[in-house]
């Protein structure tokens, strides 16, 4: 068998064994406290050498997108009117390879865009590569302990430590990497495959531990949950309210009036801009805590019920639309692609807020009325709760009454955080 043939194969295999695996993505920090110096220097000099290379082949892409791309070993950078000749030291042939492949991805895009009709240019300058992708696991990258807090990446001599290597089970297969630089520092996102069976067993397993007395055992409620979802939070057919509040923080605010006093260029001027580059990741984290910590209430029922997305049609108004649509969004998207909760999406055109929960009737509700009023039966019951025991209506089955077990639960798990309220109608 030549090469060629070989490497045929084992893509065909890899194909294979991936129609029966999730993938699944762990976020491990490079610990830099402890690295030296020259260590660090030759970690961020990736990142510039990437953008070195990305701008250079995308300046004359006819002729510096060949297949000798990925052996460049010098660049030329603009600097000021002229040009001047960058070495690439650091950057390893795989990395290169990788990074080369990822323009062509770039073009193909575009290439895809204009087919449908899309206005297209040509591929932009980059004014920073914030990633880096490490394509083989064993070769680019790998974990030199068993514990996983140290890893060895392809071309720095020393290994460096990692923060969160724990939370990579057992047995999965780790396929690849991406370095990832963050305002707060550099991130090693690693992709592995496991396999399907597998995942779900260990979210049964989980799911199963009953009256097992542990400070973290997974607590499941036997009860079914309709959810309807709003730009700020979410109300369950239990009564339960969850309501989120992320938004500009004062120090956001207070950075941002500095800068504008700041001469632009200046070394204050920098230093603030990455302050302000930093809070921002503090904003999404705190978004994604939120996010994740619903997706972890939520996937305890035995089935949830949601609409799907009607997102255009809410009201305009509220502060920063883009970061509230998104966090629904996600938890939407992540409850109908996750194995651990069954979930039902019910179709956009069923009149959820329009109907009577009780006896089925249909009502006009203007926009403002919080309290939906039936003239049939007279049930008065909060819109939004309304709506939510609908779902559930909608597939056949019936609400249940909020249990001390998850009152409990949504108690630990979002007692402490600022962001998010938790309150119950009934
Ligand atoms: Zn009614």
């Amino acid at each position: 068998m030549t090469k060629a043939e070989k490497i045929r194969q084992t893509l065909l295999q890899t194909r294979e064994r991936r129609k029966n695996q999730i993938p699944v993505v762990y976020q491990l920090k490079i610990n830099l406290n402890s690295a030296e110096k020259e260590t660090k220097d030759k970690l961020f000099k990736l990142f510039l050498e990437a953008k070195w290379l990305y701008n250079y082949i995308v300046a004359d892409i006819e002729n510096r997108l060949n297949e000798d791309a990925d052996k460049l070993k010098e660049v030329e950078i603009k600097v000021g009117e002229s040009f001047e000749k960058r070495e690439i030291t650091n950057l390893t042939l795989q990395m290169k390879q990788a990074l080369v492949e990822r323009i062509k991805q770039n073009l193909y895009d575009l290439h895809r865009q204009k087919q449908k009709g899309y206005k297209t240019g040509k591929l932009q300058f980059k004014h920073h590569v914030n990633s880096i992708p490490l394509k083989q696991f064993g070769n680019t990258f790998k974990f030199i302990n068993q514990q996983k807090t140290r890893v060895k990446i392809q071309g720095i001599k020393k290994p460096l430590r990692v923060l969160g290597g724990h939370q990579i089970l057992e047995g999965v297969e780790i396929a690849k990497a991406e370095l990832i630089k963050k305002p707060s520092g550099i991130h090693l996102f690693v992709t592995c495959y496991i396999d399907r069976d597998k995942y779900t067993k260990i979210w049964e397993h989980r799911k199963n531990r009953k009256g097992v007395v542990k400070p973290r055992v997974w607590q499941t409620f036997d009860s079914v949950a309709g959810v309807d979802f709003k730009p700020i939070g979410l109300m369950l057919s239990s009564g339960l309210k969850f309501e989120w509040l992320i938004k500009e923080t004062e120090r956001l605010k207070t950075l941002q009036k500095e800068l504008a006093r700041q001469q632009k260029g200046s070394k204050r001027w920098y230093k603030t801009k990455e302050k302000i580059a930093r809070e921002y990741e503090r904003i999404t984290n705190i978004k994604y805590d939120i996010i994740n910590k619903v997706c972890s209430f939520l996937y305890r029922y035995r089935t949830v019920c949601f609409q799907e997305d009607h997102i255009k049609c809410w009201k305009e108004g509220y502060f920063s639309k883009s970061v509230h649509y998104s966090a629904v969004g996600i938890i939407k998207r992540r409850l109908s692609d996750s194995l651990r909760v069954p979930a039902v999406a019910i179709k956009s055109n069923i009149p959820t807020t329009k109907t009577c929960s009780r006896c089925g009737s249909r009502q006009e509700i203007s926009l403002s009325d919080r309290i939906f009023k039936c003239s049939v039966c007279g049930l008065e019951i909060d819109r939004d709760l309304n709506s939510a025991i609908n779902m559930l209506k909608s597939v056949g089955l019936d609400r249940s009454e909020l249990t001390p077990v998850e009152w409990e639960t949504s108690a630990r798990i979002f007692g402490n955080n600022p962001y998010i309220l938790v309150s119950h109608t009934t």
